[in-house]
């Protein structure tokens, strides 16, 4: 579904991502880990079209990524949620999976701040829509709630059920589980889970080796911007240059 090449992001003299390579299959969780700040993120972000890699490039269901607009790449089937949860937080959890509903159709979300009003006088289709989402994610019953009030738990929840309104072919997420109560994860893992049961491949950056022991058919490792290792969870986790990497990174 997801094939990068030779994918080169400098920032200055600091090569993020060093000609990586990522292939992920159609129908996968595919586990990207990697100490703190070895470009995990930075790969989100190119994958998404926030950055343009220096050099490299990206193909998702067989069209280029490289030199589109980040919106047009995610009507195009890629969503994401983000490390630090990005929800508009005066609004309801109903108005923020609307919003979402709404970016499938229009190209940004300036636009629709600027038309706010229009947007959020929906038809029964798009509500039922989004309750439904909200209803997936297990958030059904604090649809009126206003986002900033939800704990962060839900509130994570809410900005996949926000990403998952896209309709998207590939789902990215950044530390979903980070700063979540065992409870969280254990109610994370079913939905991601589920997600990759309804047809949604899935790109997971994770901290939790045991989220990612359970739920990834394959993962790749970056370490400087590198990457060192890929294979199955048991098989990155056993190896060698990972725990090196990972030692390293808690001696500095
Ligand atoms: P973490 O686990 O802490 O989230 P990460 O693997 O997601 O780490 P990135 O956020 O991708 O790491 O960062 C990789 C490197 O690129 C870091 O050294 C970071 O400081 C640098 N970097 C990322 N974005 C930028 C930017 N916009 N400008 C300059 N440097 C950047
Ligand atoms: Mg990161």
């Amino acid at each position: 579904l997801l094939k990068a090449s030779g994918v080169l992001m400098q920032f200055g003299g600091l090569k993020a991502l060093n000609n990586v390579d990522l292939v992920v299959k159609r129908g996968s969780i595919h586990g990207l880990i990697g100490p703190n700040g070895s470009g995990k993120s930075t790969m989100m972000n190119v994958l998404t079209g926030i950055y343009q890699p220096t050099q490299g490039t990206v193909a998702f269901a067989g069209r280029m990524v490289n030199g589109r607009t980040s919106s047009d790449i995610a009507l195009s089937g890629i969503a994401r949620t983000f490390q630090n949860v990005q929800l508009f937080g005066e609004m309801t959890a109903l108005q923020n999976v609307l919003v979402g509903l709404h970016h499938s159709f229009r190209s940004n979300l300036l636009d629709i701040a600027l038309h706010l009003p229009r947007y959020l006088r929906e038809d029964r289709e798009q509500r039922a829509r989004a309750h439904a989402l909200l209803d997936f994610v297990g958030l059904g019953e604090l649809a009126s709630e206003e986002a900033r009030n939800l704990p962060y738990g839900k509130q994570r929840l809410l900005e996949i059920a926000r990403a998952l309104a896209l309709d998207p072919q590939l789902l990215l997420l950044d530390e979903p589980a980070a700063g979540l109560t065992a409870p969280d994860i254990k109610e994370l893992l079913e939905i991601i889970r589920k997600i990759r049961d309804a047809g949604v491949t899935v790109i997971l950056i994770e901290h939790h080796m045991d989220v990612v022991m359970s739920l990834c058919d394959r993962v790749s490792v970056l370490d400087f911007g590198q990457k060192i290792a890929e294979g199955l969870p048991a098989e990155v986790q056993a190896n060698e240059k990972v725990i090196e990497a990972y030692l390293g990174g808690q001696a500095s």
